[in-house]
């Protein structure tokens, strides 16, 4: 069989392929036909602009039904899709162009002028343009095209996608991701979710990072299930869509703006059966909150741009606040100590993952990849984490968040808890910053609610040295509106470390 991601798709199309695959909020709706057709045409373009399979195709696009049908059209004829976040300016577009020599770049009109330069001395043979409304350049070349395409045999291990890592430190590396990898992981969550053809899936996330273009498009799409697109979330907008959805995939934000909505109710949620969280931690106050508010447990999951998803919370059973779950099917996922060891429940390690979702390495960085498998062929995900007795897994930081204090290691999440427990307190993140006799300081950034405003440093770090040992208390503690963060919803503790740093 074809192991082409857009084949497997194609298998699962629903019997009728009259029925919507996408609504667009803004515009049309696209059955499973009308999707098979426009990507079709696109991937026609693709092949007439003389790409061949293997070169890469970056798009830089706001979202829209079209975006998502040039990174179909483009696995359909056998290249290398390369989505880029639209916040990215041109020194990072410039880099990211470079290392991965596309042979066609998708951006916004209005970027043209600044890209084309770049483009070309990339060795770019092509620009096109595609706006918010699906109009361009691309559409333009692609409407006379024919409606049929014979999608490009691949195998497994045939490189689908680069996804370059948001990289907070050194420069930002390529995830080569192959057919394989997308496929097995989308099925994988299918059934674990229980997705089917009667789902709808409210999909308010960017189509330029994993959660969205991966996790969301594939569960639907291999369930012949129907999207309801959101250009952007809009708490009001995605609240008023529950009537007509089963599903809700999001980042932690979108469950915390969710919560400031009156109109989040048992009532509202009655036609849902899954909210989904992902990206970023969601706090253990956030889920309580939301249950007591709906009556339904968010389920939290857990992944990365090089492995896709690597654990999930329970579709049926338990689903446990503040921890990311088990280990998905067919992933092993293990906790182990600084020398690769496995470390049994209870103690803290490197989280390390093997399995049919792992990627195939980074892109034009050889050394970079072999660094980052241990000798049995795992991956050190990077992230810091606990498994319970009975099976969950809790990711307690980043190692590089990792603060290391007169030589002790402080998790900044465990911090983090103990702040987020005094009343008063929003939100917080914990980092280290550069001190003459410790090395590093723990130093905490906090957000106040409108009732704590009243809230001192001199009253938090009291309260925290009756709860913590000594070295894991702040030495300072900072008050901010809110905490920096990206479009993921993750705490930017980079620019958070850089802006303390500096302060006395
Ligand atoms: P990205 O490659 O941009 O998807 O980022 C992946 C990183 O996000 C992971 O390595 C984790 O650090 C973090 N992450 C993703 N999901 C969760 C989660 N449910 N809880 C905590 N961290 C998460």
């Amino acid at each position: 069989m074809n192991a082409n991601i857009y084949s497997v798709i194609a298998c699962s199309f629903p019997r009728s392929a009259a029925v919507p695959a996408l609504i667009d909020r803004e515009g049309a709706t696209y059955t499973y036909e009308d999707l098979a057709r426009e990507t079709a045409r696109l991937a026609h373009l693709l092949a007439s602009l003389g790409l061949k399979p293997g070169d890469r195709v970056a798009a830089q696009v706001e979202k829209s039904p079209q975006a998502l049908f040039l990174y179909l059209a483009a696995m359909r004829a056998g290249m290398v899709y390369l989505p880029l976040n639209t916040a990215y300016q041109e020194h990072e577009v410039d880099y990211f162009l470079k290392d991965a020599e596309p042979a066609l770049v998708v951006c916004r009109p209005q970027a043209k002028a600044w890209i084309e330069p770049l483009a070309q001395r990339a060795g770019t043979r092509h620009v096109l343009t595609l706006n918010e409304q699906g109009g361009g350049t691309l559409m333009e070349a692609a409407a006379g095209q024919p409606g049929h395409f014979e999608t490009a045999e691949v195998k497994e291990d045939d490189l689908a996608c680069i996804i370059y890592t948001s990289g907070t430190t050194g420069r930002s590396k390529g995830a080569m991701l192959s057919h394989g990898n997308l496929a097995s992981n989308g099925l994988t969550l299918r059934d674990y979710w229980c997705f089917s053809e009667s789902d709808v899936l409210i999909h308010a996330l960017p189509l330029f990072h994993v959660h969205g273009l991966f996790v969301a498009v594939h569960c639907a799409l291999l369930a012949g299930a129907c999207m309801r697109f959101h250009r952007r979330f809009d708490p009001k907008a995605v609240l008023e869509d529950f009537s007509r959805a089963t599903v809700l995939m999001g980042v932690p934000t979108f469950y915390t703006r969710l919560l400031n909505e009156p109109e989040l109710t048992r009532e509202a949620c009655r036609g849902m059966r899954l909210f989904v969280s992902g990206s970023a931690p969601l706090l253990a106050e956030t889920h309580r909150a939301f249950a007591e508010r709906t009556g339904h447990a968010i389920l939290e999951r857990y992944g990365m741009s090089e492995a896709g998803m690597i654990t999930s919370n329970p579709y049926d059973g338990e689903r446990r606040p503040g921890t990311v779950g088990f280990p998905l099917p067919g992933v092993n996922v293990r906790v182990a100590d600084e020398q690769d060891r496995p470390l049994p429940a209870g103690q803290i390690g490197g989280v390390q993952v093997k399995g049919p979702n792992v990627f195939l390495g980074y892109w034009r960085m050889p050394d970079k990849t072999r660094e980052e498998f241990t000798a049995d062929g795992f991956f050190r995900t990077g992230d810091v984490g606990v498994f319970s007795h009975d099976g969950y897994l809790s990711i307690v930081g980043r190692a590089k968040d990792l603060v290391i204090t007169g030589g002790y290691n402080v998790y900044p999440k465990e911090v983090e808890l103990a702040i987020d427990e005094i009343p008063g307190v929003l939100e917080s993140a914990v980092i280290g910053v550069p001190h003459p006799d410790f090395g590093e300081a723990v130093t905490a950034v906090v957000v106040r609610t409108r009732e704590g405003a009243g809230l001192t440093e001199e009253a938090i770090i009291r309260h925290l040295k009756g709860r913590l040992a000594g070295y894991k208390v702040p030495k300072r503690v900072y008050f901010v509106e809110g905490l920096p963060r990206n479009a993921m919803g993750k705490v930017q503790k980079n620019v958070l470390r850089e802006r303390f740093s500096r302060s006395d």
